[in-house]
């Protein structure tokens, strides 16, 4: 039975009732709109820890598009089931003034791998990610924190915080889940028509082309990469960049440690992905 927990008071007495016991705890951070791609990083938190945390907070400081904030999907009683089904223990839904109290005044801003591609389209982004982060890092005191590849470069801000402020928590980065036409699994993709929906795939398809092109040392892929995206139908490309996996400091051929990561529109939603070169 999934315990839903709205206040931190509740939360940590959970939590300390499971260290009591000895019982490592696992926390799974979403924003919601549950998809299987969220349920993977359940299961990888279900295979560590004995007890798991999911937690559902849109947070409104990671958004700098008010309309965005707006749209993003809410489906709390779905999510629920979900979770009851996956044997989550707690799921923590806070409303925001339990996570931002009045006169609440402080920001995690990471510098260096935040600033770049998601940082530099979307101002301020990782200040809230990060801060909401560390906020949930501290309101849990989790052993262990599940993050998807997904969100390639959150997933480095989140390690830089943990590695910079001694954050007592071990931060697990877990594989992108895709459709079987290689869609990567994001709750935004029930925003797009039909029509987009059947467009959305040229995306991946596209940069894991560009992928193997740029293993082939061939010239021009990612300029190839962007005129086929933008052929198949999307509206406008962000970035479509090849980055050092950990310090996301650009790079003009692979590496050991490469990765292509991508950002376009696409019927009014902003889609991201990322792949190993
Ligand atoms: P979100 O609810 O979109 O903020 O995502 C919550 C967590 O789920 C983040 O760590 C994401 O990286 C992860 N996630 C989202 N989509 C996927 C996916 N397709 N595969 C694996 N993890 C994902």
């Amino acid at each position: 039975m999934t315990e839903i927990v709205r206040k931190v008071s509740d939360l940590r007495a959970s939590v300390a009732r499971w260290h009591g016991a000895g019982d490592t705890v696992g926390l799974v951070p979403t924003m919601g709109a549950l998809h299987a791609g969220h349920l993977s990083l359940v299961r990888a938190a279900q295979a560590d820890c004995a007890r798991v945390i999911a937690t559902i907070f849109v947070n409104p400081k990671q958004f700098n598009n008010p309309t965005d904030l707006a749209k993003y999907p809410r489906t709390e009683p779905a999510d629920l089931a979900l979770l009851q089904q996956a044997g989550v223990d707690v799921l923590f839904a806070p409303p925001p003034e339990e996570v931002y109290p009045l006169g609440f005044a402080t920001t995690v801003s990471v510098a260096g791998v935040a600033g770049p591609l998601e940082g530099a389209s979307r101002p301020g982004h990782f200040d809230g990610v990060a801060t909401v982060v560390a906020k949930l890092f501290g309101m849990s005191r989790a052993d262990r924190a599940y993050f998807g590849q997904k969100d390639w470069q959150q997933l480095q801000v989140v390690r830089r915080m943990v590695a910079d402020l001694n954050l007592p928590i071990t931060v697990i980065g877990c594989e992108t889940l895709r459709e079987g036409d290689g869609l990567a699994m994001s709750s935004r993709n029930t925003r797009l028509s039909p029509r987009a929906r059947a467009i959305a795939p040229a995306l991946y398809a596209a940069m894991t082309r560009a992928a193997s092109d740029l293993r082939a040392g061939k010239t021009g892929a990612l300029k190839t990469c962007a005129a086929t995206v933008l052929a198949a139908g999307f509206d406008s490309i962000d970035y479509i960049d090849l980055r050092d996996a950990d310090s996301l400091e650009p790079l003009t051929a692979p590496t050991s440690t490469a990765r292509l990561l991508a950002a376009a529109w696409l019927d009014g939603v902003r889609l991201i992905d990322n792949i190993p070169v």
